[in-house]
């Protein structure tokens, strides 16, 4: 009998656990055994059934892509908080999480709304108590539903169709962190980031290739002209921390991002190599202002159903870290913050900066890199090849290529001045959030003029545009500037954005994005030394 009662008790226990949801409340994947991924439209259904009759929940657009499609953003927040100002009144950090950047790339879409009926109908409401999470799960609306079978063969067909990569201006929107040529980036930044001001980004995408182990792999905003601190909070405490509970309730391998190159090393390889650190990806800018921001890539090569449950899971435990944590951080981005704008009031003109830097290795290398196993043979010709083996291995001391130094250098000045004929260099840095006065009295300015002697444009274009750098040197120079001109006083929070947008050298600027081309030719710099037009400034007579 009493083994009949605990057998009952069992049963109902575990049917009161088991959620049974409604057919509105189930994902295109559930609906299809992961054949299929979701529409625009099915998202927009799901949300709406999810949200339905919640105060916890807020549908906002972001703005609005090509084809007239609202970027959904749903904010999750306890009590009811639906504008930015209630957010900052509530002192609670604001994570913001987005899928299909790359909408070929759909996981972080679906798993993005598993997140939201766990919290919405399910057993994790309480990951509002401490944070306000804001969910666009299709950033890249148009192009999703530009599916067709191939469109990402590294995924194996799993699902089935899946979208294009670029937006419908056919630009890729995660290299558009600086130009903003899109609406999507301009919506995001204008009507997400700045006004939201969240702590942390994330970005959810797919990798490309690589056969490391790991289910998925992430990295933290790169550290090149940023503050250290959120880099490093996000590298040795939170990373570790998601990684260790992922497996612990997940069994699922999470690691570092990166490629390897059998052909350069053979096998075994000894290292990996990260992407670039330039902020023209949505992750690293996030760290020139400040924050904190994940890249999250789950592995192309397993199936639907799985980068589901890993992108889920590393999802789900980044919001429990940010749970118990998320003041923490917001600290730690504000001093970050303070520290920048001191070390332009005490030290600008004084103290350079890099703008151009290089990869370089981690000093610590991966204990334990997991990848699959390859053998090596010989082709035809009697050149190795690598033929993949189906077992995981582990590599011992694999050097972990994910640090960035400088190459150029370039004093971090007390501010800039921007000649009144440049306004739509003003009016770019106002798209990012900067703070920039109209001079309305004459003032005389001593720093540094760049004297640009050589314009070199990629012939490959990159993005629509054949990239420009400029090389020539800094000297010494004093300038009047009156009514009308624009004025950047660095101390202020976005100071190593601007930095790194307004350098002349930088390697992710504006110049490279061709924001000063046309002055350039104009000036015939190919037959010319021309001074480049925006003025850093040391001091103010
Ligand atoms: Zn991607």
């Amino acid at each position: 009998m009493k083994r009949i009662s605990l057998l009952l008790f069992s049963f109902l226990t575990l049917s009161l656990t088991a959620q049974n949801w409604p057919a509105e409340l189930l994902i295109k994947p559930e609906k299809t055994s992961y054949r299929e991924t979701s529409t625009y439209q099915e998202v927009m259904d799901f949300v709406n059934a999810a949200i339905d009759g919640k105060s916890q929940a807020h549908l906002m657009s972001m703005g609005k892509s090509l084809e007239g499609k609202d970027i959904p953003v749903i904010v999750l927040a306890k009590s009811g908080i639906k504008s930015p100002e209630e957010a900052k009144a509530s002192g609670l950090p604001v994570i913001y999480i987005q899928g299909n950047i790359h909408s070929g790339e759909v996981e972080g879409k679906e798993s993005v709304m598993l997140v939201m009926r766990d919290i919405l109908h399910g057993d994790k409401g309480y990951l509002l108590e401490n944070q306000i999470i804001l969910f666009a799960p299709i950033y890249n609306t148009d192009s999703n539903d530009k599916m067709k079978a191939g469109n990402r063969p590294s995924q194996e067909g799993s699902p089935i169709e899946t979208g294009l990569r670029a937006n419908s201006q056919g630009w890729d929107l995660n290299r558009d962190g600086i130009k903003m040529e899109t609406l999507e980036t301009n919506a995001l930044i204008q009507n997400v980031i700045v006004p939201w001001d969240p702590t942390l980004f994330v970005d959810l995408h797919t990798t490309n290739g690589t056969w490391h182990g790991y289910s998925l792999t992430w990295a933290p905003s790169y550290h090149y002209a940023g503050e250290k601190a959120p880099y490093d909070y996000t590298w040795d405490k939170m990373l570790p921390d998601v990684t260790d509970k992922v497996l612990d309730n997940y069994s699922v391998h999470l690691g570092p991002y990166g490629y390897y190159y059998p052909r350069r090393e053979g096998w075994p390889i000894a290292s990996i190599f990260t992407y670039n650190h330039h902020p023209r990806y949505l992750v690293n800018q996030f760290g020139l202002r400040n924050r904190m921001a994940i890249l999250s890539e789950a592995f192309a090569h397993e199936r639907f159903y799985q980068r589901i449950n890993s992108t889920y899971a590393f999802v789900t435990e980044i919001l429990e870290h940010t749970h118990l944590n998320g003041k923490q951080m917001m600290a730690i981005n504000k001093q970050a913050e303070a520290d920048a704008i001191n070390l332009v009031n005490e030290k600008g003109g004084k103290v350079s900066k890099g703008v151009r830097y290089r990869m370089t290795s981690l000093k610590k290398p991966i204990e334990k890199y997991r990848t699959y196993n390859h053998i090596v043979s010989k082709n035809e010709e009697g050149r190795d090849v690598f033929v993949r083996k189906p077992e995981i291995i582990e590599l011992k001391n694999v050097v972990n290529n994910s640090a960035f130094e400088a190459t150029v250098e370039a004093v971090l000045p007390k501010g800039y001045v921007i000649p009144k004929e440049f306004g739509a260099i003003a009016e770019h840095l106002k798209k990012h959030g900067v703070k920039v006065e109209t001079l309305t009295k004459n003032m005389r300015f001593e720093g540094e003029v760049f004297s640009a002697t050589a314009l070199n444009r990629s012939r490959r274009p990159f993005e629509k545009h054949n990239m420009a750098t400029i090389e020539g040197s800094f000297a010494n120079a004093t300038r009047k500037y009156g009514k009308g001109d624009y004025w950047v006083d660095l101390a202020q929070p976005l100071v190593n954005l601007i930095f790194y947008m307004l350098e002349p050298q930088s390697d992710d600027g504006l110049v490279n994005w061709n924001f000063f081309d046309e002055y350039f030719d104009e000036n015939d710099i190919a037959n010319n030394t021309v001074e480049y037009p925006i003025f850093k400034y040391f001091d103010i007579k």
